[in-house]
């Protein structure tokens, strides 16, 4: 085709009409023309999906919100989630937020007041946004306007405005994005807008599984259909799609700073004989004696990572794995996130004979992956170190802070039976915080669960 290639800046694969098959397409956009995909959200589950997905796979992001339709439903609570989500690496920006007065799902002074809160997180955050407006031009642009948001930047996704109100959204440095609406034949008015907007102004998306192009339409929306939208711009601007697709995809690069924001990584490190591997920064809990999200440093190295890990970009790092006492996977969040990476670098490891291979682990891949994936790891890994941090559900709600919820402690100490199963080895850690009872959990560890018993020092490291 000689296109570099598109990033669809919005797709909503938490949708229930991508669950039974997800994993083919984000396939199909790979082997199309896709290479990066945002994922916004709606309410709180949207978001911890989105977010799921996006630390699970490789140049998937997510946005974290609340829809103007489900504005009603943004309490303390849920906005609380949503600050905590928005913090994460592959959290890229605060959306869906905005208003709709085409459906009017919330009142509109219920939509405004949770507007202008997640306009102040993104202020806060320094994350740009993603609106969703609709038949609310007239209340969106003055609140934009306002002077304490200014600095704020983002994308008006699936512009259904008029010329003039896309005029003001440029005018306050905003990117527009057009769906396969301008593709429908009654779509006039709109592909008048398309022309009116600069290609360096502009992002492309799906908005899938809605609104699938005139080409498609019925189907549902994917990915790979952006080449349609795609088409249609560069047709209306007189511009080839080569050129459509560099431009709006350097937009999106740009916009959600997805190539990650750090030039150094420190992807593996040396502690005694030890060598420890860095997979991810993001993590499914945010544990209230966790460093990650204040401090970026253990001793000299800086394990803050932004961007996707590659197998090779770790194997490229060791040179003899045979040297070590032990090579464990950790970092600054959760490694099983990147599942496939730890299993190909634990391959690579046990191929060129590493002498003990470790994961330290919150303990939550299965939940996270919804399939046994223990048995997957027979052979390549040597130990488990779980972090199990509390006695009972309560407990870890209030100390780890779950985002899958409540149901994470029992998933917990589920994956620790079953690698007890698979493994000899399994050391299982609480940490000394919050005054949970050490004898208490020694007794869980070790009686009930039959494993290794390790209490430690919140101070001391992080899943290790
Ligand atoms: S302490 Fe470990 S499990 Fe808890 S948030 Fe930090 S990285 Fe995640």
């Amino acid at each position: 085709v000689g296109i570099a290639g598109f990033i669809d800046s919005h797709a909503h694969l938490t949708d229930k009409s991508f669950a039974n098959d997800l994993e083919e397409v984000i396939k199909r956009a790979y082997s199309s023309i896709i290479v990066k995909i945002v994922v916004p959200s709606i309410d709180v589950e949207s978001s911890v999906e989105a977010f799921i997905i996006a630390a699970t796979h490789d140049n998937i992001y997510a946005t974290v919100g609340f829809h103007p339709h489900e504005a009603k439903d943004c309490s303390k609570d849920a906005f609380e989630q949503i600050r905590r989500l928005a913090t994460e690496p592959k959290v890229v920006a605060i959306g869906e937020i905005g208003l709709d007065y085409f459906y009017n799902h919330s009142p509109h002074e219920t939509q405004k007041d949770c507007f202008r809160q997640q306009l102040e997180l993104a202020k806060q955050l320094s994350k740009p946004i993603v609106i969703h407006c609709r038949d609310a031009f007239a209340d969106l642009v003055p609140i934009l306007r306002d002077e304490k948001y200014r600095g704020i930047s983002g994308v008006c996704h699936c512009f259904s405005g008029t010329k003039q109100d896309a005029a003001l959204l440029l005018e306050m440095g905003f990117y527009i994005s057009f769906a396969g609406s301008i593709t429908f034949p009654k779509a006039d008015k709109l592909r008048e807008v398309v022309p009116t907007v600069p290609l360096n102004r502009m992002l492309l998306e799906t908005d899938a599984p809605y609104l699938a192009p005139q080409a498609l339409r019925g189907k549902r929306n994917e990915p790979a259909f952006v080449i349609h939208n795609a088409d249609k711009v560069a047709w209306l601007h007189h511009a080839d799609t080569e050129k459509v697709a560099a431009i709006t995809t350097a937009n999106s690069e740009s916009l959600f700073v997805l190539s990650g924001k750090q030039e150094q990584r420190t992807l593996t490190y040396k502690l005694g004989n030890n060598l420890y591997i860095n997979v991810t920064g993001n993590c499914t809990n945010d544990c209230l004696f966790c460093p990650r999200k204040h401090n970026s440093f253990l001793g000299k190295y800086n394990l803050r990572l932004y961007s996707d890990v590659s197998a090779e970009d770790i194997i490229r790092e060791i040179d003899d794995p045979s040297k070590y006492d032990e090579v464990v996977f950790c970092g600054f969040g959760e490694p099983l996130l990147k599942f496939d990476v730890v299993k190909a670098v634990a391959t690579w490891l046990k191929k060129n004979h590493a002498q003990r291979i470790r994961i330290d682990t919150n303990g939550q891949a299965n939940l996270i992956y919804k399939r046994n994936v223990v048995p997957e790891l027979k052979g390549i890994i040597d130990a488990f170190s779980i972090s199990l941090n509390a006695c009972n559900a309560d407990e870890y709600q209030r100390i780890c802070r779950p985002y899958l919820g409540i149901r994470t402690y029992d998933s917990v100490v589920d994956f620790i039976k079953e690698c007890k199963k698979h493994f000899p080895d399994v050391t299982v850690s609480i940490v000394e915080y919050g005054g949970i009872s050490a004898e208490k959990a020694r007794y869980l560890v070790e009686k009930e669960l039959g494993c290794r018993f390790r209490m430690r020092s919140y101070k001391s490291d992080l899943q290790g």
